[in-house]
């Protein structure tokens, strides 16, 4: 932490009560630091968070709505009601949601209730992306070529493009979250995604502008954090490379950037600075840039708000963001200067969503049996809006948690990371730590030679885990060994077994896992178990109890974390991004289990299933149509993201068993093929 910041007196000009306006990981992490600064706290929360996080940490709850956002957390009225009802002075936005409603910000406003963020022109300014890049030009920061105005129709995007010369990119005005955003490379494709941008832009915010601009190929996205006061002072606190995307959308972040020299960071810093500036910018905020291989820079879109990838930063600066927020809201000056802003050591974030890599990254569902993060440390911060029990639902934002490290180097960090992630245990929704877990094991990430298309170039099909190879296959039949024994070691315990025919821990087992048999042989040593397999001796210690849900333990000296789950004869074991089942059995139960038939997957060629929970949106096709392969059949919307389902072949629709309006399940049918 910096000195300076200690010398803030505590509670001068501070509000003594606000209210967060937001749900989630976000709502949780500004109430932690309100909190420390003795603010009071209100939560307000829609039906379907009524046993919410955020509300069982805020002082008070203020319930404002139905489970929609739309009829509850984007509602400025109701929270407008809730500072009155509650006389809260001010309202942190959190991100998403309100945070960069310009209009919501003139509510409160006309309500004598402070805005924990910029003011009303910068919200408008930069909340327009043709807008904010008009006065990005005029203030000497560097923007993408493009056409900057609004398009009529398809012909002059057309125009544009070939002005502008593809490959293109289509986008919003309005834009944000990654949506109503198309790539083109010709003509064609040019006004297919003026169609689908508009389309989009339409239905996700209301308005439909869109322009064109020079699309940036194997870009890397580089943001800048600012921080600006009431007084005139803006600095900029290094940068947050956030290249890992899918979808337009961040997955990991980290600060600082590999990419960067100590020269383009300071440039891209100055017209951050400068742009801020020219909005009279008061609050945290983020300048987003696009750099191409050769260290161009272009001014993406600044973000008026906190980021979800915040706490980067705070790792590497000592800095709370939250906090200085809030004393810059309530009129306090910045206590540093540009020249004392310290960036030290390296932060990376893993943004843990509720989705299935294994299907093309679609959102998840459920309840959350288990829910086990690793323990915080120096190193290690967790930042979630959930617990045990709780359930995750269609309504909101599929992030589940934010998992951030911090190391003095990369390469510890990385490691911290890759630990955290083995020992981060969920179960009951389908989640993405086993792609994280690859990414950041990955030797290109390992390289820093990412792009915003690596995630996509490394892995076109998504991310099974059970299908890639493991780890490290004997270290994993070493521990199914082990922790076999250990479960026949309990069993041995149990009371009133008949005389005679007394269960004993036996030691020579066949490992059955990936269609291979793998005889092992497992013995008890003074500190642990010694087990033979392939004509090695592995040494293995261990204090894992049957039940427990991570197996820690040393393999040959070597620390190792593996995630165990018990499904009847089957162990499931999870390691380094990878996923194996085995089955641990006597000798001759092996060769009888060859014997066992194997339920055949049913025929899902047949059917068009719903790849997620959510609701039908639109359904193009009816009984008796003839259907082409790749034909749009249905839109799916979940996690206010729609989803078009396609035709794998062609085909007549034979039956239709879903209506517009039906909240589906996953895997439910559609339609049907003859
Ligand atoms: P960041 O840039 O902070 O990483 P994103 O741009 O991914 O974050 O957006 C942060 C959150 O705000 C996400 O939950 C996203 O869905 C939401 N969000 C951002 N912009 C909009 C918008 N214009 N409309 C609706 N949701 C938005
Ligand atoms: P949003 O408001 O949805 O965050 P951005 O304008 O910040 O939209 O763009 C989101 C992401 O889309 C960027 O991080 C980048 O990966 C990609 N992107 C946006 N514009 C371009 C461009 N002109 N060329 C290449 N990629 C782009
Ligand atoms: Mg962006």
């Amino acid at each position: 932490m910096l000195s300076v910041v200690k010398d803030f007196v505590k509670g001068r000009n501070v509000f003594t009560k606000i209210l967060v306006a937001n749900r989630g990981e976000i709502a949780c992490r500004v109430i932690k630091t309100a909190r420390k600064m003795g603010i009071a706290t209100v939560a307000v929360y829609s039906e379907a968070d009524k046993d919410a996080l955020h509300v069982q940490m805020a002082d008070e709850g203020v319930l404002i709505g139905p489970a929609p956002a739309a009829q509850s957390y984007l509602l400025a009225e109701r929270i407008v009601e809730a500072c009155q009802q509650t006389g809260a002075e001010a309202v942190h936005p959190g991100y998403g949601f309100l945070s960069e409603n310009a209009e919501f910000s003139q509510r409160l406003a006309a309500a004598g209730i402070a805005f924990i963020g910029p003011g009303v022109r910068a919200l408008k300014q930069m909340g327009d992306k043709i807008e904010s890049k008009q006065i990005a030009r005029d203030a000497r920061v560097n923007t993408i070529p493009g056409s900057d105005e609004v398009l009529r129709d398809a012909e002059r995007a057309v125009a544009c493009a070939r002005a502008i010369g593809y490959p293109v990119m289509l986008k919003a005005s309005a834009g944000g979250g990654g949506k109503g955003m198309r790539v083109a490379y010709n003509d064609q494709e040019c006004r297919e995604g003026f169609e689908r941008a508009t389309g989009e832009a339409r239905s996700s915010f209301g308005d439909d502008r869109v322009f064109v601009e020079k699309y940036i190929t194997e870009p890397r996205h580089i943001e800048i954090q600012v921080l600006g006061d009431a007084h005139g002072n803006v600095v900029y606190l290094g940068e947050r490379e956030c290249s890992l995307q899918r979808r337009n959308q961040k997955v990991i972040e980290e600060s600082p950037s590999v990419f960067l020299t100590p020269e383009t960071r300071a440039s891209m810093g100055e017209q951050a600075v400068a742009l801020a500036k020219a909005v009279d910018y008061q609050s945290a905020g983020t300048v987003e840039f696009i750099v191409d291989g050769d260290r161009n820079f272009y001014f993406l879109e600044m973000n008026t708000r906190l980021q979800v990838e915040h706490a980067v930063t705070e790792y590497v600066t000592g800095l709370d963001l939250v906090e200085l927020m809030i004393r810059v809201a309530a009129g306090e000056r910045l206590p540093f200067t540009q020249a004392e802003v310290r960036c030290q050591g390296w932060a990376i974030e893993a943004r843990i969503y509720a989705e299935d890599p294994a299907r093309k990254f679609l959102p998840a569902v459920g309840r959350l049996v288990r829910f086990s993060p690793p323990a915080e440390s120096d190193g290690v911060r967790v930042d979630t809006g959930v617990y045990e029990g709780a359930e995750v639902s269609i309504y909101y934002d599929p992030m589940i948690a934010k998992l951030i490290t911090y190391g003095r180097d990369r390469t510890q960090c990385i490691a911290r990371m890759a630990g955290a992630l083995g020992e981060f245990h969920i179960q009951g929704v389908t989640h993405n730590i086993p792609f994280l877990q690859a990414l950041v094991l990955h030797p290109r990430f390992a390289q820093g030679r990412i792009s915003t298309n690596t995630i996509a170039e490394e892995y076109p099909d998504g991310y099974d885990p059970a299908l890639q190879a493991p780890k490290d296959l004997t270290l994993l039949i070493t521990a199914g060994g082990v922790i076999h024994r250990r479960y026949r070691e309990r069993a041995v315990q149990i009371t009133d077994q008949l005389p005679g025919y007394e269960l004993a821990a036996d030691e020579s087992w066949m490992v059955l896992a990936g269609g291979e048999r793998h005889p092992i042989v497992v013995e008890p040593t003074p500190d642990g178990y010694q087990v033979k397999h392939d004509g090695v001796t592995h040494r293995v210690t261990t204090d894992w109890h049957f039940g427990d849900a991570l197996f820690r333990g040393r393999f040959n000296g070597e620390e190792v974390c593996i995630q165990v789950e018990r499904r009847q004869l089957v162990y499931r074991l999870r390691y380094q991004g990878s996923q194996i089942d085995m089955m641990v059995l006597p000798e001759r139960v092996a060769e009888l289990y060859a014997w066992m038939p194997v339920k055949q997957a049913p025929n899902l060629d047949k059917h068009l299933l719903s790849p997620m929970p959510g609701l039908l949106m639109r359904l193009y096709a009816a009984a008796g149509d003839p259907v082409k392969a790749g034909q749009d059949l249905a839109v799916v919307e979940a996690m206010k993201m729609e989803n078009v389902l396609r035709a794998e072949q062609d085909g007549v629709v034979s039956r239709v068993l879903a209506a517009v309006g039906d909240s589906l399940a996953v895997d439910q049918t559609i339609l049907e093929f003859e």
